[in-house]
């Protein structure tokens, strides 16, 4: 590696560092070592090129471990693996040693991080802003078939974090705090570093907080930046999320008007020095606290808002009602009084010229965030094309109607750096081995895989390299989880955030459908294992008795000695961006399986894809558009299409008893949830209220889907049988993936949208 255009190497660094060996180093040596190294690399890749800076401002940012991304990225990964191996030392145990920044949920979090990595990889000027969480989301811990929330520290000595002078004064209604501003370096895929600002203040303490996720929620100024999503069951809860959402976008616009100033802006041009990707509604209170910082600079209103509005871009990703965020005027009020007359004054010139109440953006005593993203944000995106359809057709079509020039789709990515480079770099050399390694750079070469369908060999080498992944994950799991697996099993993998339109209840029937067909006999042609991992948010009653129900499952079967030879069910603890990047290339069939309509576009979808998993799924988000890409015959689909489910919601006409009364596997399979079996290794409260929420609601519709559900799966396991036909599914579905690169999603962000230089 070259260090100030300097040829140097690890050995020699560390000698002259420790006066000793690599072989001799501690794990903590060589992890801190490379640490610094990384960050010094990373450093001469800063620039400070491009007139216009993309801001791209989100309350998660789901990062994962940094060090073998950021070793990929700076082109020195073999060099550095080679040199520990030479040494009797291996990089995993290092990857392990790192702890796994906790800074976002799910899929928002995660595309926000794969976007920073795909910016600097396309080297343009863009940063993202958000929080330091000290304690994340949470730890999910499994107790007595139950989950329990603990903090989940990852703030080190030897972070990836690095302070720096930046601080400003933010006021809430009676008193100000003032900020802290950590950067962590967003390493490009050869080519510039760009900047993760995370905002942070000195005064947070962590020790209000002890082996629970309790705290107290009014001490503001000591609990601020301790969590990402407080849980908003009580208005407390809801208030502090107010309290870290100003804090954010306080700092991020404070942030966005020096930077300009230092590059020439007199501010009456910010929209040429900045455009603000407003990531959800998280961050929506930029647009009125911008208008606040610009008339503070003696800008006139009028001019403040039409600037804001030529520099926020909203990102919808959701059509759920329950997360489009409303605040209560009172909340604002409390928290940021200064906001609400601005805030005010944004909805009276909506009301001064439009009609249609439904857009306002106060409407009974509620700010509806979304709205004022809309009303005075240049663009607005739908993440997948079924998405983006709903909302135009739908969702928002009172406000299509008004801006119809406004509205586009981006549909989402994944950095293939790290969902393919980095967790498979055996399958990864594979595709270089047959292609060459241009795909690393231009995703859509991977469409040359194509050519190898009817290669026996090729195919051959698929297979072997799914089966090694397998293996290691088994291996790992047995290591880190005491879970014993059958790596010649079918793996069947659903991991993503417990939410009921995910549908991980609808999974949990056909395991227990499943079960019953292998206590009567219908025993499957190869055993299957089920795995499940996901959070639920805390205050999320019926998801977290999903996760019961799932555990107890996994119990009752595993105790079972006449299926478990054929069935296993993993429910994986704490699922993370860590594991994620084990189970991923091991997985077989990729369960996507969301009501249809529901998941805006899913993005685990395509990294199962690229790592040569076949999905199973409803045509929903993404999964439109992988079955576009890969043909009938290279994707399993099923279930109600998402015009059958929207008019139902319409017409409030489903009644899930009915289905149940009709199929008497279903029902079997349901009235399992209260059986006498489960209750012996459940809790009473938690089965009944899951199961008569399926019975008199069940909301996300399982029921009419459950049967061609069950039979497409089986159709599943039956083609897995075929190992060539399913190989060759494999290879169709990796070629194909290139169009779910991040860096394709930027590119069309910044040539549609940002329009960075
Ligand atoms: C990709 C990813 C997600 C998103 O999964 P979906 O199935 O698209 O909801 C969530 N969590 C982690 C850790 C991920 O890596």
């Amino acid at each position: 590696m070259k260090i100030n255009g300097k040829e140097k190497d690890f050995a020699t660094i560390i000698k002259k560092k420790y006066g000793k060996g690599i072989a001799k180093c501690t794990t903590k040596e060589l992890y801190d070592t490379l640490l610094e190294t990384v960050k010094e690399l990373a450093k001469e890749k800063e620039s400070n090129e491009g007139k216009k800076k993309l801001y791209y401002i989100s309350a998660e940012f789901l990062i994962g471990k940094l060090l073998s991304n950021n070793l990929i990225n700076l082109g020195i990964y073999e060099e550095v693996k080679e040199t520990l191996k030479e040494n009797g030392k291996d990089l995993a145990d290092l990857e392990e040693y790192e702890a796994e920044p906790s800074l976002g949920n799910g899929g928002l979090g995660r595309l926000a991080a794969c976007f920073i990595d795909s910016i600097a990889t396309l080297g343009l000027n863009g940063d993202g802003v958000g929080l330091n969480y000290h304690y994340g989301l949470f730890k999910q811990v499994f107790e007595k078939n139950l989950q329990k929330e603990t903090p989940n520290p990852w703030i080190t000595e030897d972070s990836w974090l690095n302070k720096t002078e930046k601080t400003y004064e933010v006021n809430f209604g009676g008193f100000k705090v003032k900020s802290k501003l950590y950067d962590i370096d967003v390493v490009g895929y050869n080519n510039r570093t760009t900047k993760l600002h995370l905002f942070d203040i000195d005064t947070v303490d962590e020790s209000i907080v002890g082996e629970t996720i309790d705290f107290d929620k009014e001490q503001i100024e000591k609990n601020l930046t301790l969590f990402l999503y407080p849980d908003d069951s009580d208005d407390k809860g809801r208030l502090l999320r107010v309290y870290q959402q100003y804090f954010m976008v306080s700092n991020a616009a404070a942030l966005i008007i020096d930077e300009a100033v230092e590059k020439g802006s007199n501010l009456h041009d910010l929209a040429d020095y900045a455009t603000i990707q407003i990531n959800d509604t998280h961050p929506s209170m930029v647009i009125p606290e911008l208008v606040r910082q610009l008339q503070e600079k003696g800008l006139l209103m009028d001019e403040a808002i039409e600037i804001v509005s030529k520099v926020c871009a909203y990102t919808n990703h959701t059509i759920l009602a329950e997360a489009l965020e409303k605040w209560p005027i009172a909340f604002l009020d409390k928290a940021v009084p200064q906001l609400m007359p601005i805030i005010r004054e944004l909805d009276n010139r909506i009301k001064g010229k439009v009609k249609d109440e439904s857009t306002y953006i106060i409407k009974d005593g509620l700010v509806h965030m979304a709205h004022m993203d809309i009303h005075y944000g240049y663009s607005v995106n739908g993440v997948a094309y079924l998405h983006t359809e709903i909302l135009k057709n739908t969702e928002l079509n009172n406000f299509y109607k008004l801006y119809p020039e406004k509205f586009n789709n981006k549909t989402n990515g994944i950095t293939f750096r790290r969902w393919l480079m980095e967790c498979n770099p055996e399958l990864s050399a594979l595709i270089t081995e047959l292609i060459g390694d241009g795909w690393k750079k231009d995703a859509n070469e991977l469409e040359k895989l194509g050519n190898f369908v009817n290669d026996d060999d090729v195919l051959n080498k698929v297979l072997d390299v799914k089966h090694q992944k397998k293996v290691e994950l088994k291996n790992y799991l047995k290591a880190t989880q005491n879970i014993d697996i059958n790596e010649d099993s079918v793996f069947d993998i659903q991991v993503k955030r417990l939410h009921e339109y995910k549908r991980q209840q609808m999974n949990a029937l056909y395991v227990i459908n499943k079960y019953f067909e292998i206590k009567e006999g219908k025993l499957p042609k190869r055993p299957i294992t089920v795995f499940f991992g996901a959070k639920a948010a805390p205050a999320y009653v019926i998801a977290k008795d999903i996760i019961h129900l799932i555990l107890c499952l996994q119990q009752i079967i595993e105790k079972d000695p006449k299926v478990n030879k054929y069935l296993k069910v993993v429910m994986v603890e704490n699922y993370n961006v860590t594991l994620a990047e084990k189970l991923i290339p091991a997985c077989d069939i990729s369960e996507q399986i969301s009501l249809a309509s529901k998941e805006a576009s899913g993005t685990s979808n395509m990294k199962f894809m690229l790592n040569g998993a076949i999905t199973l799924g409803t045509m929903d988000g993404a999964n439109v558009e992988i079955a576009e890409l890969v043909g009938d015959d290279n994707i399993y689909t099923f279930g109600e299409s998402s015009e059958t489910v929207i008019k139902r919601y319409e017409d409030a006409s489903y009644v899930s008893k009915d289905y149940y009364d009709e199929d008497e596997d279903l029902q079997k399979a349901v009235d399992f949830i209260v059986s006498k079996e489960l209750l012996k290794v459940g809790c009473k409260e938690n089965l009944e209220r899951l199961y008569n929420e399926l019975l008199n609601k069940d909301w996300f519709m399982t029921f009419p889907d459950f049967k061609d559900f069950v039979e497409t799966r089986d159709k599943v396991y039956e083609d897995f049988e075929d190992r060539k036909a399913w190989a060759k599914k494999m290879l169709i579905n990796i070629s194909k993936a290139g169009f779910f690169s991040s860096d394709r999603t930027i590119a069309q962000y910044n040539d549609e949208i940002w329009k960075l230089k």
